[in-house]
């Protein structure tokens, strides 16, 4: 799903994508000349298969999303995070895809492999 930046109205509007089991679903609003909000429910789940024993796990994912996107690059004093689309089109599938890799990145061991790594550490 594709939106123009310059189309998203000031007024709230909704919007709804899904990609590999996930969704998200919220809205999209131009708060600023080169901002936009985006505020979203991301729900489903990502599949991830465990770095130690190889086994396929599923994250259940049930979050609120709240990002900045804008269409230039954005210095920033704040921690907020923003998401660049310099071409000027706000690609919804590309967040929940960036999404996923942070999630898979935090994430590397199933359920069985991280009760074991809790026994591991030493205080
Ligand atoms: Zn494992």
């Amino acid at each position: 799903m594709q939106i123009a930046f310059e189309k998203v109205p000031v007024i709230p509007k909704e919007f709804k994508a899904e990609v590999s089991g996930l969704s998200l679903c919220g809205t999209l609003e131009k708060i600023s000349r080169d901002i936009v909000k985006l505020k979203a429910r991301l729900t489903g789940v990502i599949k991830a298969d465990c770095d130690r024993c190889g086994k396929h796990f599923i994250l259940p994912q049930d979050q609120e999303l709240e990002l900045r996107l804008s269409d230039r690059l954005i210095q920033t004093q704040d921690d907020l995070d923003i998401i660049e689309f310099l071409d000027g089109i706000i690609d919804i599938e590309y967040i929940i895809q960036s999404e996923i890799e942070s999630q898979k990145a935090l994430y590397n061991y199933c359920e069985d492999c991280n009760d074991k790594e809790d026994y591991e550490i030493e205080f």
